[in-house]
């Protein structure tokens, strides 16, 4: 268990509403989204997507 939640958050990668995950800067990214970025290889297709979601947040922290 990351975090708890009473509520259901929206995942900034996913765009689906789910009750667990990690808050990055302000945030939220899923639990499924987490795992699948941490297990995502550089050479998968899927990165670059996951980059670009993340450069948001941290372009928000350092506006
Ligand atoms: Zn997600």
């Amino acid at each position: 268990m990351v975090m708890e939640h009473d509520a259901k958050q929206q995942c900034i990668v996913c765009n689906e509403e789910k009750a667990e995950g990690i808050v990055v800067v302000d945030q939220f990214i899923c639990l499924d989204c987490e795992q699948e970025m941490v297990h995502t290889d550089v050479k998968d297709a899927k990165y670059p997507f996951f980059i670009d979601q993340l450069k948001r947040l941290w372009m928000k922290l350092h506006a």
